[in-house]
């Protein structure tokens, strides 16, 4: 297919989404102010029914163009590119010789957070042609390294030997550099995330919608690989699950994160998408069950969504949950159940969550790399996706706005750094070029993706 009938067709697809946030949001206001409520109901009923049907549509055109074998290959071919210069790169024929860049894993946080610690490790090694080397003794997860409880990200090269350390930024060309924390990091390079490389850029949009959740996706691909007895934990643990598709992934961050870095979001929040998911599939097919895996840190989540949503089937450890809601500990069973967690929320056909938590994101980067594409496949109750210590993410117009007293003026072509999306139909940025900050109809614009020209490793074929 061409870039511009892939853009079209998910722009189609996105816009549908957007209508129905402005309406339901307008039309919920009036609801509350008048008392013509039933017709309302009905007509919000109507719409949304409406709103399904386009979009189950429209899911079904990927599958009718022609094209769709095409893209699970395609697909499959760039990711194994990827990987196959990831290992190129971590497998110097001489690591003594070898440029290398230093990482420390002892970052004081979560585990997601960890990981995507790593993921801009590595993405700085692929960037600078460095090969990363991760040290990780006295990590709070395995007091005894990384390497214990996953596959080393090197067969061959797992040391920078006597070789002195700078630390970046480096103003010569020194052959061992230690990297610093993404958020003490001055001058971002132009190669952090969300920029993607420019050399793959035109093969990934052909297939993917989100190609920078696509390619951090394939980092996280690349370094978790459990070990032997990780696997047989993580895969003993599903294995008492009935795990069965369809399927729905809900997680639900709660405890330590509530009130300092997001809002409390009631179960019914969650669930309200699950059921606008069931309900269009239900257009198409008839469902027996309706399946939801609940991954949680919250103890009582599960036992109160299983009493207040009995047409629903709910799956998930409750021990997990509990052994999460102490996850201060760190401890490797901790570190078991957040595994069992991500890797069956990446299984799930859709996954509902927060996306201020760095479990939430990892699980949707999770999903990136076990289909096509999985950036329809999602709802964020707060934020839209991003990388912590990302560069600016910006929109850009594909419509002129005039602007009123509460959205911003924009001409096609202005980029616009972007805020959030408030789901009603706006969304919040900072026109670059007036410098004006206010409201933006989100269907005016479309996400603009950085091109970053990466080493191209021309010794790995393609
Ligand atoms: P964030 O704080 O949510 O942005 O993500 P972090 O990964 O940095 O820290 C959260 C920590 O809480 C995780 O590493 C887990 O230990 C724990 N946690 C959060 N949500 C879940 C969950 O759904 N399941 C499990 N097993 N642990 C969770």
């Amino acid at each position: 297919p061409t870039e511009d009938y892939e853009n079209l067709r998910r722009r189609i697809y996105s816009n549908t989404k957007e209508l129905w946030y402005y309406v339901n949001h307008e039309l919920t206001k009036v609801l509350q102010e008048d008392n013509k409520a039933e017709k309302i109901q009905t007509i919000l009923d109507q719409i949304a029914e409406r709103k399904r049907s386009l979009l189950s549509d429209q899911q079904e055109l990927p599958n009718l163009d022609g094209y769709k074998d095409w893209r699970i290959a395609e697909a499959a071919n760039v990711s194994d590119l990827v990987q196959r210069r990831l290992r190129h790169l971590q497998n110097p024929p001489d690591c003594k010789d070898a440029r290398k860049l230093i990482c420390n894993l002892n970052k004081g946080c979560g585990f997601g957070c960890q990981l995507h610690h790593i993921v801009y490790c590595l993405i700085f090694a692929y960037a600078t042609e460095r090969t990363l080397i991760l040290n990780s003794k006295g990590w709070r997860y395995n007091n005894k390294g990384w390497d214990y409880v996953f596959q080393p990200i090197s067969d061959s090269c797992t040391s920078a030997y006597d070789d002195k350390v700078v630390q970046w930024p480096v103003t010569y060309d020194a052959k061992v550099v230690s990297l610093p924390f993404i958020d003490s990091i001055s001058q971002k390079p132009k190669f952090l995330p969300l920029a993607i490389p420019k050399d793959l850029a035109h093969r990934i949009t052909r297939f993917n919608g989100d190609p920078s959740s696509w390619w951090i996706g394939q980092m996280l691909k690349y370094v978790l690989k459990p070990r032997q007895a990780m696997q047989k934990a993580i895969n003993d643990t599903i294995a008492k699950m009935n795990f069965k598709t369809p399927i729905v992934g809900v997680h639900i961050r709660r405890t330590d994160k509530v009130g300092t870095e997001a809002a409390f979001h009631h179960i019914h929040e969650y669930m309200a998408h699950v059921k606008d998911y069931y309900d269009q599939l239900e257009l198409t097919r008839p469902v027996a069950v309706r399946r939801v895996y609940l991954a949680t840190d919250d103890a009582n989540v599960l036992e109160d969504a299983r009493s207040k949503y009995p047409g629903y089937t709910f799956l998930g450890d409750a021990s997990i949950a509990k052994t999460a809601a102490t996850h201060r500990r760190y401890t490797p069973l901790s570190l078991t159940g957040l595994l069992v967690d991500l890797h069956m929320l990446a299984m799930c056909d859709y996954l509902v969550c927060t996306f201020s938590s760095q479990v939430g994101r990892v699980a949707y980067e999770m999903m990136q790399t076990n289909r096509v594409d999985a950036s329809d496949s999602f709802f964020s109750l707060d934020d839209i996706y991003y990388f912590g210590g990302q560069n600016a993410h910006d929109r850009i117009a594909v419509m002129h706005n005039d602007g009123n007293y509460q959205d911003i003026a924009f001409q096609v072509g202005d980029l616009i750094g972007i805020a959030g999306n408030h789901w009603n139909g706006y969304g919040r940025g900072t026109n670059k070029r007036t410098n004006l900050n206010g409201l933006i109809p989100w269907y005016k614009t479309a996400d603009h993706l950085v091109l970053y020209p990466f080493p191209e490793y021309k010794q790995v074929p393609m």
